[in-house]
C-alpha cells in the first residue's frame, strides 16, 4: 500500500508518468503521482490546484444543499431508517412527530401549533430534533453492540451534522463523530459506518489490515459501501 497524505490529500503513488488529480463522484480529491516523484513537487503542484478543488466541491455542496430544501408541507417525501415516508402537516395543541408504518405509503405525521403551521424554520428544527433523538438512541444501541462483538471501548461518540463524511475517528482520543444524516439510511449502512469507524481505532489507514478485519465481522460491507458511497465518506 503506497498511501501517504500531503497537505491532507491521499496521495496514491503509482506506474505513472504524470501527476493525476480528479474528483470523484463522492467528492474525494484522487491524486496519483510517479512512484518516484519528490514530496516537494506534489505539494507545489497541490497548492497550486487548491483554489481549483475548492471552488468545485463549493459548488456540488451548493448544489446539494438546494436538493436537501424541504418546505415541510403535507406530500412532501422524507426517510427514515432507509424509508419513504410521506410526510403529513397536522395542526394540534402540542409539537410532535409520529411515524405510521401500517399503512402503504408510510406517514411521518407532524403536529405543529397552529401559529407556527406556515414557520419552515420551526417546523424544520422540531423534525430535526425527533430525528436527533431518534439517532441518539439508535447509534448508541448499535454502537453497544459493535463494543461488545469487537471488545473495544471509545470515550466519547458524537452525532451531529457532518458536510462531507458519513462518520470519523479519533483514534488516539478514541473519539468518534457519526453524521446525523445516517438516521435516513438503512440500519445496515448504519452499522456499516460503525463498524467501519471502530475499526480506525485498530487500523487508522484504510490498508488491507482494515479491511479484512471489516470482512471478518461484515462478510458483506461492499454492498454498504456502494449504497453509502454515492455521496459522503468516512
Ligand atoms: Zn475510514
Amino acid at each position: 500500500m503506497n498511501k501517504e497524505r500531503i497537505l491532507g490529500y491521499e496521495i496514491h503513488r503509482k506506474k505513472v508518468k504524470n501527476i493525476n488529480l480528479r474528483i470523484k463522484p463522492n467528492l474525494e480529491v484522487y491524486i496519483s503521482v510517479p512512484m518516484n516523484l519528490h514530496r516537494d513537487y506534489i505539494e507545489n503542484f497541490i497548492r497550486s490546484k487548491e483554489e481549483w478543488i475548492k471552488s468545485v466541491l463549493k459548488k456540488v455542496e451548493n448544489v446539494k444543499e438546494k436538493q436537501k430544501d424541504f418546505e415541510y408541507k403535507t406530500g412532501e417525501i422524507h426517510k427514515f431508517l432507509g424509508k419513504e415516508y410521506n410526510l403529513i402537516v397536522k395542526t394540534g395543541n402540542f409539537n410532535a412527530v409520529s411515524l405510521k408504518n401500517n399503512i402503504r405509503p408510510n406517514e411521518i405525521i407532524l403536529t405543529v401549533n397552529e401559529n407556527i403551521f406556515e414557520n419552515i424554520d420551526e417546523k424544520k428544527k422540531i423534525m430535526e430534533k425527533w430525528y436527533f433523538e431518534n439517532a441518539k438512541k439508535l447509534f448508541l444501541q448499535f454502537m453497544e453492540k459493535w463494543l461488545e462483538i469487537l471488545d473495544e471501548n471509545v470515550e466519547k461518540v458524537a452525532i451531529k451534522p457532518m458536510k462531507t463524511r458519513w462518520g470519523s475517528c479519533n483514534y488516539v482520543k478514541r473519539y468518534i463523530n457519526l453524521n446525523i444524516e445516517l438516521i435516513k439510511r438503512t440500519p445496515f449502512e448504519i452499522e456499516y459506518v460503525i463498524l467501519h469507524e471502530l475499526t480506525h481505532l485498530k487500523y487508522p489507514n484504510h490498508g488491507r489490515g482494515f479491511y479484512n478485519y471489516i470482512e471478518r465481522y461484515m462478510p458483506n460491507y461492499k454492498v454498504a459501501e456502494k449504497m453509502l458511497n454515492a455521496k459522503h465518506y468516512y
